[in-house]
């Protein structure tokens, strides 16, 4: 049953008289369940336990922050059909997307669990001490990772599980070692509930410390304001607008004492189509990128919202084709009222554009809060002079820009702002021959791509989902795949510690058997 409250530590609570509901997007209205927001108190509560809980947390063995990942991950599928049922009464997103997002949440848990138990990400690297060195002897000195402390998750709109409650920066952080507080999005506040039921179950079974983990509501920007100012709180985790993690991210520039904000925001992943790929599979990449732009009604943070190509016959084709295939598509729903609203604004500001021209729109009926696709096209001098062309319209769109020249393709890429991905869609002759394309693309995006679409993030330890502002605001970070623990630790280094006081990472007998770098080179061996 949901019961619309806070969880801080591991009580529920609801203190506060503010009270909100989340949304049915297929059946236009509202759900059943009244969410109460968070007071200051509770907050305040959160964040204290969070600190205590740090003290004894930051120091739990791999093994046993594992257990409690592993645990968290079988709790959330002991949810079994409640879970899919509420995240679907919620989101408006199909069982089959529900029960994938499900696999994929408790696939990155487990994930981190495997990283703790081999223990090496720790990066601990020792440089042994050389007491003859001249002029000056060289003292020992030694370095590891360590957690940072408590953690604010923000929940995402378009991923109510693997970027959510226990998503992949929940995941990642307490892998880290520091505590979490998530501020549950408001249009999926059920569904965090039974996945922050799920958290609170497993860290009490597996002996975890009161406070690693808390969930707090909210409908408004003021209790996540007030979590990101908390002097306690040494960093944050958010997947949303460009607009909302910039102005998180100047929020916690402004404290007394600054921390990250590691925010994945707005991409519109371009697309390059090449001469080879548009005459001898211009129809098969026409079709492909039909069902990429319309998928999950386009609300992919890789969704591909920029096609670029030099005009010819067969771009043309292609447009032709492209523009038939979107057309029969038929719309499906998006997870909000507002996010409808704010697609349908996008949209017709893009569409309203001097020069453009639509290559492609469902024009039949559709249910209300339903996503109709829309591409257009317009050539590339119009489009690089036009910065609002550039900008993300979050659903089921894309616009396709036909250049005179690779010259002026270039500059186009030259002029976009940092992405998520970029795609090439050709043969490797080309990405010789179009070298500065492809190093003009390279400069702008944190993934690479090539004859393929961008939706579809692998999970994998190679993964990197991260790229230049705005895309996000550190783009040496990824927020999928485990490499994604790095933003939530911090190195320290022991210079002529006794030995038998320093972590086990870091001691001679190398008791965790783990790789290290000693004296440079990369080793599992005792020192
Ligand atoms: P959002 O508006 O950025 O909100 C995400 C979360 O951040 C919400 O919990 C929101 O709180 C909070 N928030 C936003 N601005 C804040 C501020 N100034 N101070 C404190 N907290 C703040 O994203 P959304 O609700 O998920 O969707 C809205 C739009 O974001 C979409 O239409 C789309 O354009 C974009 N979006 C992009 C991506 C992507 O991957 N590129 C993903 C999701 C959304 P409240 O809701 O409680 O106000």
């Amino acid at each position: 049953m949901i019961t619309g409250k806070n969880f801080i530590g591991n009580k529920t609570s609801s203190k506060g008289t503010i009270t909100y509901k989340t949304f049915n997007p297929v059946l236009n209205k509202e759900t059943p369940w009244t969410f109460k927001e968070a007071t200051s108190d509770e907050i305040n509560e959160a964040v204290s336990l969070a600190v205590e809980a740090f003290k004894e947390y930051k120091s739990c063995s791999g093994a046993k922050k594992a257990t409690f990942l592993n645990a968290i991950a079988d709790e959330i599928e002991a949810l079994g059909d409640s879970l899919i049922e509420t995240y679907t009464a919620e989101s408006g997103l199909p069982e089959g997307r529900a029960k994938g997002e499900r696999g994929r949440t408790m696939g990155q848990l487990r994930a981190f669990a495997t990283l703790l138990e081999e223990g090496s990400w720790v990066e601990a690297t020792i440089d042994t001490a050389q007491p003859e060195r001249q002029p000056l002897p060289k003292p020992d000195i030694r370095k590891m990772q360590f957690p940072i402390g408590p953690v604010v998750v923000f929940g995402t709109s378009n991923f109510p599980l693997a970027f959510s409650t226990a998503g992949g920066d929940t995941a990642s952080a307490l892998a880290a070692g520091c505590p979490v507080i998530v501020k549950s999005h408001p249009m999926h506040a059920a569904t965090g509930e039974l996945v922050s039921a799920a958290i609170t179950k497993a860290a009490e079974k597996t002996g975890m410390p009161k406070g690693v983990f808390s969930n707090i509501n909210s409908k408004g920007i003021e209790v996540g304001k007030q979590l990101v100012m908390h002097p306690k709180i040494k960093a944050v985790g958010f997947t949303g607008s460009i607009k909302g993690g910039t102005a998180l991210y100047e929020l916690a520039s402004q404290r007394k004492e600054p921390i990250p904000v590691y925010a994945e925001m707005g991409s519109i992943n371009p697309v390059i189509a090449f001469p080879s790929a548009l005459m001898e599979k211009g129809d098969f990449w026409a079709k492909q990128y039909a069902g990429s732009i319309t998928l999950g009604a386009g609300q992919f943070c890789t969704n591909p919202g920029l096609i670029l190509g030099v005009k010819s016959d067969a771009l043309t084709k292609f447009i032709n084709t492209l523009g038939k295939e979107i057309s029969q598509i038929e719309p499906t729903p998006m997870l909000h009222p507002n996010i409808h609203k704010a697609y349908k604004t996008g949209m017709e500001t893009a569409s309203s554009q001097a020069q453009t021209k639509e290559v492609a729109a469902y024009t039949g009926k559709a249910n209300p809060n339903y996503g109709k696709a829309k591409v257009l096209t317009v050539d590339g001098n119009v489009f690089l002079n036009n910065t609002v062309l550039h900008q993300e319209v979050f659903g089921p769109y894309s616009i396709i820009v036909q250049c005179e020249n690779d010259t002026e393709l270039e500059n186009i890429l030259n002029a976009l702002e940092g992405q998520l991905t970029g795609t090439i869609l050709g043969n490797a002759e080309e990405l010789t021959q179009k070298s500065k394309i492809v190093d003009a693309l390279k400069e702008k995006v944190g993934r690479l791509i090539l004859n393929s679409v961008p939706t579809g993030v692998e999970v994998c330890p190679a993964m990197h989902h991260g790229g230049p502002f705005p895309a996000t605001t550190d783009a040496k970070y990824t927020s999928v795949g485990v490499s994604a623990v790095k933003r939530w630790v911090c190195p320290v280094a022991y210079q002529n510690w006794p030995l038998e006081l320093l972590p086990d990472a870091l001691k001679n007998e190398n008791p965790l058997q783990i790789t290290r770098i000693v004296n440079g080179i990369y080793t599992d061996k005792k020192v």
